[in-house]
């Protein structure tokens, strides 16, 4: 409400440079107190950033500036709005009934007291979700929750939580890999694609077979590993055929 009328001032006797943004901050929110005042112009008053100046007494052609400390408290400002008896009254007003609303929303609003607990059902879930993630990231084995070692870490960080064994994490994973075919099946209905198949061996002599699928949707390539098996003792053809037969069918 004052932010038009301090701009009209500038020109007058007024040396003091206030902020161009208008009054209103976050602050104004919690109390009203907040715009009947405005921020200096750092660039014009470095020496100012505790203070704040009076929007009413600038009005009148004074320039007044008013302390709020490191902690920019709104007391010092109620302090000096009780010199404008209008203004403070208007402000008491609207404080009060920002107050009202304030309790009635609480009332509410009022939470029980469980929505202050963490919910470990929802905790446990997200756990042994982020932890088969990390077991795939890091190609952990997936017997690593039955470390233990590591089972004495996770309990240090929370008690509560429940770390994954093989069968656990093995069961998420396997849950993912079907929901994940139905969703590529469907990426893929309609669209060209094509399949190439790899045979690698590994420094350690280990051999393995991959079907990778490439396609370019909306002109970005992608590619999706289809299947990644290692074939011990060597392999030959049939069995990267039966690879191709049976993972292109999964
Ligand atoms: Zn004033």
């Amino acid at each position: 409400m004052f932010s038009g009328s301090t701009s009209s001032n500038i020109g007058s006797s007024l040396k003091f440079v206030p902020r161009s943004d208008p009054p209103v901050s976050k602050k104004a929110r919690t109390s009203p107190v907040w715009q009947y005042f405005q921020h200096f112009d750092l660039s014009y008053h470095p020496e100012k950033k505790c203070f704040r100046i009076c929007l009413i007494c600038r009005v009148n052609g004074i320039d007044k500036a008013v302390s709020v400390g490191q902690s920019a408290s709104p007391g010092p400002l109620i302090s000096h709005l009780r010199t404008h008896k209008a203004e403070y009254l208007e402000y008491v007003e609207k404080k009060n009934s920002l107050d009202a609303a304030a309790s009635a929303a609480t009332v509410s609003n009022q939470l029980s007291i469980s929505s202050f607990c963490p919910n470990t059902s929802n905790s446990k879930e997200l756990f042994r979700k982020k932890f088969a993630q990390w077991v795939v990231e890091q190609s952990m084995p997936l017997s690593v929750g039955e470390s233990p070692a590591f089972i004495s870490m996770i309990k240090a960080a929370n008690k509560t939580l429940f770390v994954p064994d093989y069968k656990s994490t093995t069961q998420l994973l396997y849950s993912k890999k079907v929901s994940t075919i139905g969703k590529l099946r469907k990426f893929l209905e309609g669209k060209y694609y094509s399949i190439t198949c790899d045979h690698w061996t590994s420094a350690a002599h280990e051999n393995y077979g991959a079907l990778t699928l490439y396609l370019i949707d909306n002109f970005v390539l992608k590619t999706f590993v289809l299947s990644c098996v290692k074939h011990s003792n060597g392999t030959n053809a049939p069995e990267v055929e039966a690879q191709l037969v049976v993972d292109l069918h999964s």
